[in-house]
């Protein structure tokens, strides 16, 4: 089974519209492309609901529109008989762990992704980057210290782009058996969206998807598309490269339950 579990709902000219005919536009790119599933997960911040979460300009400055007819026209497609998923990429602020949760767990989800773009107000992979601030070891230090209370806060189904903080280099040795062993518990994105970053690699480098492997860390797989033309984006090399790590099943979500499929 194939699914993309990360995508952003865009009009064609790439402006935010959370409506049924968008969700159509995206189901008709999976089905041309062979996706079985696919799933939606808007960044939380562009909702006026979640206001109250932020403090960096990059996220106070998007929250303008209206969480309920973002989860109304995925819940009304899937009413239409779409195969489709309603999920949300929520960033990680470990100091408002149940303000995060009292604001989403209202809605259906069929999941959530975690993820972390900013941590003490500089970008992951956003400039200016944290690496640039403290460099590159004490940056990695926090962001895997911060995904790991992310894991931990019980808050998410999915870490999205787990090793995101190598996009501005260089990478660097790590003790990647570390790494995996704080995300216990939670479930890892293998993600096409790196190929097409400068760096052009995936995500997670083959060392902590190894790691994962060998803690049972189960995986989804992910696009990050944000047009529906990118929507499976070089998934193909996604599964190849959970193959690699020894993977053979992917996670599958109904209502924040998850199960195990065939991958592939
Ligand atoms: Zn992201
Ligand atoms: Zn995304």
């Amino acid at each position: 089974m194939i699914v993309d579990y990360h995508m952003h709902l865009r009009a064609p000219d790439e402006s935010i519209d959370h409506t049924v005919a968008a969700v159509e536009r995206y189901v008709e790119a999976a089905a041309e492309r062979g996706i079985d599933e696919i799933g939606f997960s808007e960044h939380v911040y562009y909702f006026k609901q979640t206001r109250s979460l932020w403090s960096v300009p990059y996220h106070v400055e998007r929250c303008n529109h209206d969480l309920d007819e973002y989860v109304d026209a995925v819940v009304e497609a899937k009413r239409l008989g779409y195969r489709v998923k309603l999920g949300l990429e929520v960033d990680y602020e470990p100091e408002l762990e149940e303000e995060t949760s009292e604001l989403l767990s209202p809605y259906p989800w069929d999941y959530l992704i975690g993820s972390i773009h900013f941590l003490n107000g500089h970008g992951i992979d956003a400039e200016p980057s944290l690496v640039e601030a403290v460099g590159v070891v004490e940056a990695w230090r926090r962001y895997y210290e911060t995904l790991g209370h992310a894991a931990a806060s019980g808050l998410f189904d999915v870490l999205a782009h787990p090793d995101v903080v190598k996009m501005f280099g260089p990478e660097i040795e790590w003790d990647w058996e570390a790494v995996a062993s704080s995300l216990d518990g939670a479930r890892l994105e293998v993600s096409s969206a790196g190929l097409h970053k400068p760096h052009g690699k995936l995500y997670p480098n083959p060392e902590l998807l190894s790691a994962a492997r060998a803690r049972k860390i189960p995986i989804t797989l992910a696009s990050d598309a944000h047009v529906p033309q990118n929507l499976g984006r070089d998934l193909d090399r996604a599964i190849e490269h959970a193959r690699a790590a020894g993977y053979e099943t992917v996670t599958v979500f109904d209502r924040r339950q998850a199960r195990q499929e065939p991958l592939g």
